[in-house]
C-alpha cells in the first residue's frame, strides 16, 4: 500500500491572463501537490491512501468529491469542523506561466496531528510526503513524527515543493537538513533547491542531495527530462542516469512535477531500474503537459504508453 501525505486545496484559476485585480472571474479546480500525486498514482492503476485534511465547507466537499471520483480511498481524508479548507489563488502571465499564492496558515490543510495515521503507516510499503506542511504547525510536527516512526522496510519519498514566501516561522534550509536524512528518495527541481543554497548543474545538485541523506535523488529538468543519482543503498541500481524527456505538444505544464513524481513512485515500486524509471516518469510528466490543468491532465497508463511509443 502506498500512502501520500499533504495538502489538498482548491485552486482558484483566473478566467483570463492576469490574476487578482486583473481577472474578471475565477473557477475552482482541485489542487495541492500531494493531492496531484495521489490522483496521479490512482490514474496509473493504484488506490493510494491519502492523509489530508479538508474543511467542513463547500470547498472541502468539492475536493472530497474530486478525490472520490478518482478512486482515492477516503479513510484518511479528514474533515475539520472549524478550520476552513486551504486555497491557492492562481495567476497566469501572458506566456501562460502560472504562479500560486497560497492560503494555508490556520487552514485545515495544516491541522494534521502527530500519531493519527500510525496504523496506516505500519502497512505502508511506500510513503510520499509533500514539503509545504513542514512550514506550519501542527502539520510540521505531524510530518516529522511520521518520518521518525515510518518502518525501515517502507520507502519514503519527499518533494520539498519550495515556496520561499511560505517559510516564515521555520527556516527552509534547516528543514531540509532535518528531513533529507529521514527520506530515501527526494524528487526536486533546481528551483526547489536554490532557496536552500544548493547550486550547480543537475549532476552536482543530485550529488549534493544524496550526500545529505537520501539514497536516491531525482532532479526534474522541465522539457529536458530528468536526472537521477542513486547510492549503493538503493534497490534499483547505483550511479547516475538521465533521460532527455519526450517531445510532446505542450498545452499546460502546471503539475508536471507532480505527474513525474507519481510516475517515478509507480515505476520504482514496480521494480524498474533507475534509468527505466526515469524514462517512465518523464513520459508521465510529458503526457500531463498535453492537456489543460494539473490534476485534470494527469495521464492514465494508455496515454503514458503512447508517449513512450513516440
Ligand atoms: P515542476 O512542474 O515541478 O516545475 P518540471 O517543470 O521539471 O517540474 O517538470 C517535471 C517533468 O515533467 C519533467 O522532468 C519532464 O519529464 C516533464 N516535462 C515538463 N515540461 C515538459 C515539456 N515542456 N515537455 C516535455 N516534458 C515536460
Amino acid at each position: 500500500m502506498r500512502l501520500v501525505v499533504g495538502e489538498c486545496i482548491a485552486d482558484l484559476h483566473p478566467s483570463e491572463a492576469g490574476g487578482v485585480g486583473d481577472a474578471t472571474t475565477y473557477t475552482r479546480r482541485p489542487g495541492g501537490a500531494p493531492a496531484n500525486v495521489a490522483v496521479g498514482l490512482a490514474r496509473l492503476g493504484d488506490a493510494p491512501r491519502f492523509w489530508t485534511r479538508l474543511g467542513r465547507d463547500g470547498f472541502g466537499d468539492f475536493l472530497a468529491d474530486a478525490l472520490a471520483a478518482e478512486g482515492v480511498p477516503d479513510d484518511l481524508v479528514e474533515r475539520d469542523e472549524e478550520a476552513p479548507t486551504g486555497l491557492a489563488v492562481v495567476g497566469r502571465d501572458a506566456g501562460g506561466e502560472r504562479s500560486f499564492s497560497l492560503y494555508l496558515d490556520g487552514t485545515a490543510s495544516v491541522e494534521l496531528r502527530p500519531g493519527t495515521v500510525d496504523d496506516a503507516l505500519a502497512s505502508a510499503e511506500w510513503v510520499h510526503v509533500g514539503g509545504v506542511e513542514l512550514a506550519f504547525e501542527p502539520a510540521r510536527s505531524a510530518v516529522l513524527d511520521l518520518l521518525d516512526r515510518v518502518s525501515g522496510d517502507a520507502t519514503v519519498s519527499f518533494d520539498p515543493n519550495a515556496r520561499p514566501g511560505l517559510w516564515r516561522e521555520f527556516d527552509y534550509a534547516d528543514t531540509l537538513d532535518r528531513v533529507l536524512p529521514a527520506v530515501d528518495v527526494v524528487v526536486a527541481s533546481a528551483e526547489d533547491l536554490r532557496p536552500a543554497g544548493f547550486a550547480g548543474d543537475a549532476s552536482e545538485l543530485a550529488r549534493r542531495l544524496v550526500d545529505a541523506g537520501p539514497h536516491t535523488a531525482l532532479l526534474t529538468l522541465g522539457p529536458n527530462g530528468a536526472l537521477g543519482r542513486a547510492t549503493a543503498d538503493a534497490p534499483w541500481g547505483t550511479g547516475e542516469a538521465d533521460h532527455g524527456g519526450f517531445a510532446v505538444d505542450v498545452i499546460d505544464t502546471t503539475g508536471a512535477g507532480d505527474a513525474f513524481t507519481a510516475g517515478a513512485i509507480t515505476a520504482l515500486s514496480e521494480g524498474r531500474a533507475l534509468a527505466d524509471a526515469i524514462r517512465f516518469a518523464n513520459a508521465v510528466g510529458a503526457a500531463s503537459t498535453t492537456a489543460e490543468g494539473a490534476m485534470a491532465a494527469l495521464p492514465d497508463r494508455e496515454s503514458v504508453e503512447s508517449v513512450l511509443a513516440g
